[in-house]
């Protein structure tokens, strides 16, 4: 199995397995078996002293493993896909903002959160969608604070109601 040089452009954990990013759970682990086969480090033995770069295997190998560790689960990948599309969004967001400069509203069982875009609708979001992203937000007394699993990213895309726009609300680790 050879990877596609891309070297300049981070490779995501599909490239890695050399699998499309709507791959279903048997073709990534087909794909993971037989790049472990190409890449175990038990396996290069025979090739090693053939090979001008035995430590670039290895590398391939741990990348192969931790992808599979990610891809393998579908709730790792689930994050991970998500983590993935925010990453590609980066251009088009217009800021960073942080939750104290949301607008917080409290409509019974959720919280809303507003933050108003310049074209004069809003960028919003609930307290029920931040938690089945599995992000528990705390209003409790005076000041709201959004506790994060370390596994989850740092940071949630919204769009814009009306616009293109979207900002990129931080979320703070503090807990
Ligand atoms: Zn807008």
């Amino acid at each position: 199995m050879v990877l596609v040089g891309k070297s300049s452009i981070q490779k995501t954990y599909y490239d890695i397995l050399s699998v499309k990013e709507d791959a279903t759970y048997e073709e990534i682990r087909a794909s993971y078996k037989s790049a472990v086969l190409n890449s175990h480090p038990d396996k290069l033995h025979n090739i090693t002293e053939t090979s001008d770069h035995p430590h670039e295997l290895e590398v391939r190998f741990l990348n192969v493993r931790k992808a599979w560790e990610i891809l393998g689960d579908s709730k790792t990948r689930a994050l991970y896909d998500h983590e993935l599309r925010d990453s590609r969004q980066d251009i088009d967001t217009a800021e960073d903002i942080s939750l104290d400069e949301m607008t917080m509203e409290d409509v019974g069982e959720v919280v809303e959160l507003f933050y108003q875009c310049r074209c004069g609708d809003y960028f919003a979001i609930d307290s029920e969608e931040l938690k089945e992203m599995g992000y528990r937000l705390d209003s409790g007394g005076n000041k709201a604070v959004l506790n994060r699993p370390d596994s989850l990213p740092t940071s949630v895309i919204l769009p814009c109601g009306s616009c293109s726009l979207k900002i990129r609300l931080m979320i703070n680790t503090q807990c």
